[in-house]
């Protein structure tokens, strides 16, 4: 089989407005994580297609795309939304092939890409500038303009929803964008670059250069005209990034993992928080950045809350993608590797539950049966480290001072729920969570766009998402005039 993502050659990038070989014509393999088969080939980009492709921003943002009003732009985005939308089916189609993501969770975030591009169509002319009160005699205004060329390096998880929130928001503020998509999975960022080039945006706007991280993406991250980088990814990588990104003295979000917590205490609606309890470790194979992958429970109802677990794990059914089961493959054969070296770690612990790869599962698919450890130790590796894989663990506590000892006790702080009826119990540890998001009877509020989103400690920092996006992706400057 191979693949044509909206029928462009997935051996070219995106520069310059052009979809060209790569200068060395190298490709690399992209599998198929379902049944390990090879979809295509993909570019594999080097520093002199970054090169290339920064120049072409560089000189974008001299071009058409400089005199167009801020509605303009976002007039722009929303028509690429518009044809996210019309080509849904593909694109969800791609993501699980490329991914190994069930069906229902690829089309879910082709919605997601198409509101990112709706919301930050319709964000682009609302933030701006203000005037500030000063001395009489003076004007005093601030004006938000692009940082310039944006670097944009993405994993695989959820590429689709990563450009929508990184790409969009620095598109809607006037930047000029390299895009470098994660090697195991290219091909919706390759169709995001066709369909904004066929919504009108001008050429050298965004450039999608794939490749390996060390060669492409450490070309992007060290370049010394690229004003902005965005980076989602492992938290080595994310350290590599900020140390080029301090050389060059430019600003740097990172996304890196998380261990995320849900606290379940005595008085909550256990009923209502199942499925996000178990949802929120499974989704995407619990290859997701905001997994949550440790579940606190008050004693009291602890082996409730654990018995009920298990019987959810133990129905849990892992397949190929565009079959739709609760769980796909891994994205590869090395991450079900390092997520099943996790699980054998885990031999001294209690079990509760596992999943079952289903019996017709391909051979060649990188699939892991879900899993469940009970009575897991605050300080195991199973507590401790970012598993990406489909894997939960369960820990009792007594109060929320040992609640809040143990959710805040990684190096991590990217998301945490409360479930609770106690209203002033939920605000109270909202406040004390080290989470860059808490949410209360709830996990993940849906996912809308217009949530910042971000970390705190080995999560990174920097916000993406909704309007607090904007900001990371503009500078600000001061106009004082003095009359007369
Ligand atoms: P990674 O950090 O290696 O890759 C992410 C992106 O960074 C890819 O585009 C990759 O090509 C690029 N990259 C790699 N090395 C680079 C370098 N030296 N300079 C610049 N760019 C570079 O992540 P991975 O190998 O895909 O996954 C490894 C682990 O990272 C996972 O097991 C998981 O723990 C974590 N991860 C987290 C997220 C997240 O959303 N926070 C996403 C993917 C992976």
């Amino acid at each position: 089989m191979s693949v044509r993502p909206l029928n462009i050659d997935p051996r070219h990038c995106l520069i310059d407005g052009r979809w060209q070989a790569c200068q060395s014509g190298q490709t690399l393999e992209l599998k198929n994580p379902s049944d390990g088969t090879l979809l295509c080939e993909i570019a594999r980009g080097s520093a002199q297609d970054i090169y290339a492709a920064v120049d072409a921003a560089t000189r974008a943002l001299d071009g058409p795309w400089s005199t167009l009003t801020a509605f303009e732009r976002g007039r722009i985005l929303a028509k690429i939304g518009q044809l996210v939308l019309e080509n849904a089916d593909e694109l969800a189609r791609l993501e699980a092939l490329d991914v190994g993501k069930p069906l229902t969770q690829a089309k879910a975030d082709v919605t997601a890409l198409a509101r990112y591009m709706e919301f930050y169509g319709g964000a682009a002319d609302k933030v701006h500038g203000t005037t500030i009160p000063y001395l009489d005699g003076y004007t005093v205004y601030t004006l938000r303009e692009p940082h310039g060329v944006t670097g944009h390096i993405i994993p695989w998880n959820y590429p689709m929803q990563i450009i929508g929130r990184s790409v969009g928001a620095a598109l809607a503020m006037g930047n000029a964008a390299v895009l470098k998509p994660a090697e195991e999975a290219c091909l919706t960022a390759l169709a995001f670059g066709e369909l904004a080039r066929r919504a009108g945006l001008p050429d050298g706007v965004l450039n999608v250069v794939p490749g390996l991280g060390a060669e492409a993406g450490a070309a992007l991250s060290a370049h010394k005209s690229v004003h902005h980088i965005s980076f989602t990814g492992s938290v080595n990588v994310g350290k590599l990034i900020q140390h080029s990104a301090a050389e060059n003295v430019v600003p740097v979000t990172l996304e890196l993992g998380g261990k995320s917590p849900q606290l379940v205490f005595e008085d909550a609606n256990i009923e209502a928080a199942l499925p996000f309890l178990v949802n929120a470790g499974i989704q995407n194979a619990g290859q997701t950045c905001s997994a949550s992958s440790r579940i606190l429970v008050q004693r009291s109802r602890y082996d409730e809350v654990l018995d009920a677990m298990a019987k959810r794990y133990a129905a849990l059914k892992a397949g190929p993608a565009l079959e739709d089961h609760d769980v796909g493959p891994l994205v590869s054969s090395r991450q079900k590797e390092i997520v099943e070296s996790f699980i054998v770690k885990g031999h001294d612990l209690e079990c509760a539950a596992r999943g079952k790869i289903i019996d017709s599962a391909p051979e060649g698919g990188a699939y892991v049966a879900p899993a469940l450890f009970a009575n897991v130790p605050s300080d195991h590796s199973l507590a401790q480290d970012e598993i990406f894989g489909p894997v939960q663990v369960v820990i009792p506590f007594d109060d929320e001072d040992e609640a809040i000892a143990i959710a805040n006790g990684t190096d991590f702080g990217l998301v945490a729920s409360v479930w609770s009826e106690n209203g002033a119990r939920q605000m109270c540890l909202a406040k004390r969570l080290r989470a860059g998001q808490v949410f209360l009877n709830n996990y993940g509020a849906g996912g809308g766009v217009e949530l910042p989103f971000g970390g705190t400690g080995l999560s990174g920092h920097g916000r993406e998402k909704g309007f607090e996006a904007l900001y990371g992706f503009s500078t600000l400057k001061t106009v004082a005039a003095r009359h007369g």
